[in-house]
């Protein structure tokens, strides 16, 4: 189990992804490195605001700044490009 990942709250065999708060189904190797690269690329990312330039640690921290400061930007903002 990583560092990265809790285990879901259903008592399945999911588990949390603790950078995006995601909900793996599968909680299985190829899975979770497969949701890592493609959400995360590695583990230690950053993310860039596009609007304001602030740097987060996370995507969730990010997306929340986003909701509160550039509600405009919400729905079209893609995190994934804001890696920095
Ligand atoms: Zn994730
Ligand atoms: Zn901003």
């Amino acid at each position: 189990m990583s560092r990265n990942l809790a285990e879901a709250p259903d008592g399945g065999k999911g588990v949390v992804c603790l950078l995006c708060g995601s909900h793996l189904k599968d909680g299985g190797r190829c899975n979770v490195r497969r949701h890592m690269k493609d959400m995360h690329l590695y583990y230690n990312l950053r993310y860039r605001c596009p609007a304001c330039e602030r740097v987060y640690k996370s995507q969730n921290s990010l997306r929340c700044h986003v909701s509160m400061y550039h509600k405009e930007m919400r729905l079209k903002l893609d995190v994934r490009k804001c890696v920095v």
